[in-house]
């Protein structure tokens, strides 16, 4: 899509500690890197672990790397009594451009309402961060109110205080296709998708609209991709478990639409 550069995001979840991270790094960077490959029309993200951070920010820095790295939480917080939280202020120290917030994971697992969410998006936005946003249905949602009810609600909701200007990546990734292998239809993405589009043309205006960046994710793979970045509102993955996969990850990468 126009003026929408396609990202493609490799989430680690809880996998790689810091030296298995350098070299995994190491040998994606040597990858991308071959001449007879270009990715020059992607832009590659991955999220690491916390522990990670410090060794990715290293090796991108010593080396030039093109490869873009964030976190896959923030706190919703500056500083303070918060044991166990990491601030985008850290973050921000360490370079990352980009948190992942409000994945299903985080939402099922450790209670994250929307309101916690949209707190999140905010103090993302506050250190500069580009908050890539989740939202999605459970199976059950989508036999209850359809395919993007609930996901643009969870949109909605993230959006409140978020000015018109802000950079920010929309992933759509419906619960029932993360690490099941059974991803959804590039029309069901699309149409998703589209609808995360309306909404915010409606919350932010038309400029938002068009210049923001909305992923699928759920059992992104090598043979998969290419039908979903030939959709018109797709404009890259979220990629889980073949993240994980350097061979499968490359391919992503070097995706044709
Ligand atoms: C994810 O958890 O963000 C995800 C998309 O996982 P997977 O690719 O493994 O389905």
């Amino acid at each position: 899509p126009v003026g929408r550069l396609p990202l493609i995001a490799g989430n680690w979840k809880l996998n790689l500690d810091h030296l298995q991270a350098i070299a995994f790094v190491q040998k994606l960077a040597w990858s991308l890197k071959d001449a007879s490959h270009s990715y020059s029309d992607v832009e590659v993200a991955i999220f690491p672990p916390f522990t990670d951070l410090r060794s990715v920010q290293t090796l991108v820095s010593a080396d030039k790397l093109e490869l873009a790295y964030g976190a896959q939480d923030v706190s919703a917080h500056d500083s303070g009594a918060y044991t166990g939280e990491i601030s985008g202020a850290f973050l921000a120290k360490l370079d990352c451009a980009y948190v992942i917030i409000g994945h299903s994971e985080r939402r099922t697992l450790h209670n994250e309402t929307d309101e916690v969410v949209a707190t999140k998006v905010s103090a993302a936005l506050k250190h500069g961060l580009v908050p890539v946003l989740c939202v999605g249905e459970t199976a059950e949602d989508l036999e209850k109110f359809g395919p993007s009810a609930v996901p643009v609600a969870q949109l909605k909701a993230a959006l409140a205080g978020v000015p018109a200007t802000a950079n920010i990546v929309v992933a759509y990734e419906p619960v029932w296709a993360i690490g099941s292998g059974k991803a959804a239809t590039p029309e069901q993405a699309e149409a998703v998708c589209a609808a995360l589009r309306a909404e915010l043309n409606t919350t932010l205006g038309a400029d938002a609209a068009a210049a923001t960046r909305i992923l699928y994710g759920g059992s992104v793979k090598a043979a998969n991709i290419a039908s979903f970045m030939r959709e018109p509102n797709v404009d890259g993955a979220l990629v889980g478990g073949a993240s994980l996969d350097l061979d499968e990850f490359s391919a992503i990468v070097r995706y044709k639409k």
